[in-house]
């Protein structure tokens, strides 16, 4: 009983197919394009019989019989040329109405003797024939024309003809000839029904066994379940095989949510064969007999079949691809566990590079300072350009590594544009002036404001763009552009460019610049250093800010690099760190320093620049040693340096707040890191200054200081 109603599904599948728009229209089509083939036949049969009887009735001088038989032989050869074949409905109208009439009139002016009404019975077999059993109206239409033919037959036309002579002989003859060409037409027609139906089945076979080769051969289990018991009523045969089952019938009538885990605990699981009306597909784990679970990707599929409402549950079996999944998951976490690793690694490094290099920097400037004859001051200049190249290197290998492990951050902190663009015209006009090129920096008035950014890395685009200007142009000028392009009440649209009349770029070369260690000429290359890096570094940091680096050039007429990012505005005027403004050297003579710091080579740099400006320095080797002069005596500022032995700078900061929460603390550091600034002072710094230090940076932030302390 069971199996025999599992044979109901492929009926229910073509039903699902024949749901749908495309399916219904196909259908249509095909069954217009039969009976217009119908039409046409039956047309052309009714065209030749009533030419043959057109003949006899003119030999047999059967005046009015010819004239009816001729009249509608001609409308029905007139249909095939006047009306097309996709109008067969009119054609059929017409030929219906045209029998009709003639076998009402050959019964008028023969006798119903002769039998022409026989026709009427041919007349219903053909409208079987030619009409689709769901264009009832039509039906009702013919079959009340054919009653009308008869109703008119049996009561307006005489037994024997009142109007032509007919002899006796020719009535019987005709009689027979009638007898016999209506059942010759009829067992033509019913032929002809009977193929058309032996075909149409063998299609629906054909669909069928199709349908079901493809739903035994999925890959997948396929249940066909009853939308309001869950119960299973059909099933293919993979999913036997997905839940171990030999024989189909052990599975139908069961209810579906026996195949899932957890199925009488979970609510879920009823819910969602039972109560969901929509499409649904997601993860549930499988549960077979024997205990076996499984991962399974389960879409349940709604839909009608007359008015009962069924679903249909596909089952796939994801074990493999859980596994893969679960692969790619450790294999990604390793692939990022080495890349921080690296990262870590290439940090450690260059930290630890830095801090001989510090020493380098630090003895080179002292020196410079202390040189007396021009031929030392300038190997020490030498000595001091050559490391703080090496110290550039190893920052943009640093950040290089940062961006592939896409650990690169940006700051929001306030700045004020107008000032920063300045400190970035101090930083670079002796050196343009050195080699004799005019650098121009054109503002916009707009931008004598704060807005939140990245002030470092903005700095270090702009610095690499500017540094390139100059490394690559041997006359004219280099201009620098800032221009706000838009703004509203919480973000400002800026536009900056680095134009100038250098040696240019080609196309080609345009393209590849960007790249990581892609330089444009390897002459220049040679000529000038460089590794490659630096407008990779760009790019990647304008795009974190959602900008595009571009460039404009022509190979021997200059260059311009310009992008625009947007910045939100600061509301409050409050400033930290950064947007000090340091231009004007004020003397810090007298002024008490604290310095911690662990290194001795920074401390005695330190050490000499501070008493070269008649500073008053107080030296601590840690923090500890640090807090207990803190504690003794008065200071105007303290230097702290962050990584050192027993108390370092950051658990000196906490101890020191403790006890006095507004002196100016500067954090001296190698360190770099992300979100530096906002963190150092989150910790309770006031600024920090980067090691190795610039001379006349730290006597721009103590200047500072003497200036506020001073005020
Ligand atoms: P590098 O450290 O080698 O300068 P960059 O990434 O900053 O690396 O620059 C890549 C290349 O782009 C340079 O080697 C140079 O060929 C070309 N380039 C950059 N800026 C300019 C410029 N202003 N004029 C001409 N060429 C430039």
């Amino acid at each position: 009983m069971q199996r025999e109603k599992s044979s109901d599904f492929m009926p229910i599948v073509a039903g699902v197919a024949k749901q749908s728009y495309l399916a219904t229209s196909l259908e249509d089509t095909s069954s217009n394009e039969k009976l217009i083939a119908n039409v046409k036949l039956m047309r052309n049969y009714g065209i030749l019989v009533l030419f043959i009887n057109s003949i006899a009735n003119y030999f047999q001088d059967l005046t009015y019989s010819l004239f009816f038989t001729s009249i509608s032989c001609t409308i029905l050869v007139l249909t095939h040329f006047f009306i097309k074949d996709t109008h067969f409905r009119i054609t059929r109208f017409i030929f219906v109405v045209t029998v009709c009439m003639s076998i009402s009139a050959l019964c008028y002016v023969e006798g119903v003797v002769v039998g022409d009404y026989l026709y009427v019975f041919v007349l219903l077999i053909i409208s079987i024939f030619i009409y689709d059993y769901k264009e009832t109206a039509q039906l009702i239409f013919v079959f009340v024309a054919t009653i009308c033919c008869f109703a008119f037959i049996f009561s307006m036309a005489p037994f024997h003809s009142t109007v032509q002579r007919i002899g006796e002989q020719a009535e019987r003859i005709t009689f027979m000839i009638n007898i016999f060409a209506s059942v010759f037409i009829t067992c033509m027609i019913s032929f002809v029904i009977l193929k058309q139906n032996y075909y149409n089945s063998k299609n629906i076979l054909q669909e069928q066994q199709f349908f079901n080769t493809v739903f035994n051969t999925s890959s997948y289990a396929a249940f066909i379940i009853d939308g309001h018991t869950m119960a299973i009523t059909d099933c293919n045969k993979q999913s036997l095989q997905m839940f171990d089952i030999n024989d189909k019938p052990l599975l139908l009538e069961k209810s579906i949510n026996i195949l899932f885990k957890d199925f009488h605990t979970d609510e879920k699981i009823s819910e969602l064969f039972l109560k969901n009306k929509e499409n649904w597909q997601g993860e549930l784990t499988c549960f077979i007999a024997s205990g076996v679970e499984f991962p399974g990707y389960v879409s349940i599929a709604p839909f009608l079949h007359g008015d009962k409402l069924l679903k249909k549950v596909t089952i796939l079996d994801i074990t493999a691809l859980k596994k893969t999944q679960a692969e790619l998951v450790i294999a990604k976490d390793k692939a990022e566990q080495a890349m921080k690793a690296k990262s870590q690694f290439l940090s450690n490094m260059s930290h630890e590079l830095r801090t001989p290099l510090n020493g380098i920097i630090g003895t080179a400037n002292l020196l410079l300072d202390e040189a007396s004859m021009p031929e030392q001051k300038e190997h020490f200049d030498l000595l001091k350009f050559s490391s703080e190249h090496m110290l550039h290197l190893i920052n943009d290998v640093l950040d290089f590594s940062k961006i592939e492990a896409d650990m690169m951050e940006l700051e929001k902190v306030p700045f004020n544009t107008n000032e920063f663009l300045h400190k970035i015209h101090n930083l670079f006009a002796s050196q343009y002036a050195k080699k004799n090129i005019l650098l121009e920096f054109d503002l916009d008035s707009k931008l004598d404001r704060y807005l939140l950014g990245d002030e470092t890395r903005l700095s270090q685009v702009l610095s690499n763009l500017i540094a390139n200007a100059l490394k690559f142009t041997e006359n004219g000028k280099v201009v620098v552009t800032a221009k706000m392009i838009k703004s509203t009440s919480k973000k400002a649209s800026i536009y900056f460019s680095v134009k100038d009349t250098g040696l240019g770029i080609t196309k080609k070369q345009q393209e590849l610049i960007f790249l990581s260690f892609t330089q444009g000429d390897t002459t220049t290359t040679r000529k000038f250093g460089g590794t490659g890096l630096g407008l990779s570094i760009s790019k990647n940091i304008i795009g974190l800010y959602n900008g595009e680096i571009k460039v404009e050039s022509e190979k021997g007429k200059g260059s311009n690099f310009y992008f625009t990012i947007d910045l939100d505005l600061h509301l409050s005027n409050k400033s930290f760190v950064n947007e000090k403004i340091m231009s004007s050297l004020v003397s810090l003579e007298n002024m008490k320093v604290l310095i911690a710091e662990d290194n001795l080579i920074n401390m005695l740099v330190a050490r000499k620049f501070l008493k070269k400006w008649n500073v008053v320095p107080e030296e601590a080797i840690n923090g500890i040693e640090a807090l207990d002069k803190f504690r003794k005596e008065d200071f105007d500022v303290l230097l702290i340096d962050l990584e050192m032995p027993e108390m370092d700078g950051y658990e000196t900061i906490k101890e020191i707040r403790k006890i006095n929460t507004h002196i100016p603390v500067i954090a001296f550091t190698a360190a770099v890191y992300d979100d530096m600034q906002t963190d150092l002072i989150g910790k309770g710094f006031t600024d920090y200054i980067q090691k190795p230090f610039r001379p006349e940076d730290l006597h721009r932030k103590l200047s500072f200081y003497a200036k506020s302390v001073a005020g």
